[in-house]
């Protein structure tokens, strides 16, 4: 018996066993985001955002790319995002709140 692949699916689950983070990966399957951005669309302070997206990034979950001046975070797979729509149905629009500075929201 493979215990191993288990294993990696319980802490995977683990990993999703967070509304916040989950919040965060909702947001991020709609568009990439940049970290003022998932810090407007959850009301979390921008520390504990880097937080927890560095634990995405270290679960394999998201992945962030430099664009100029901004870190722009997206899923890193096709297969996270369809977990995520088997879990919480369709993605919605981007969200657009409206005391965000990201580049998307203030275009
Ligand atoms: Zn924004």
């Amino acid at each position: 018996m493979n215990t191993k692949k288990f294993q990696k699916t319980a802490d995977l689950f683990q990993m999703l066993s967070h509304p916040v983070r989950l919040q965060m990966m909702d947001e991020l399957r709609k568009r990439e985001a940049c970290v003022c951005h998932l810090q407007a669309v959850t009301g979390r302070p921008q520390a504990y955002i880097s937080q927890q997206l560095r634990i995405l990034r270290d679960a394999d979950l998201v992945v962030d790319e430099k664009d100029g001046q901004n870190v722009f975070y997206h899923l890193r797979s096709e297969a996270v995002r369809m977990l995520l729509q088997e879990l919480l149905g369709d993605a919605d629009v981007p969200s657009h709140p409206k005391d965000c500075t990201c580049p998307f929201c203030s275009s």
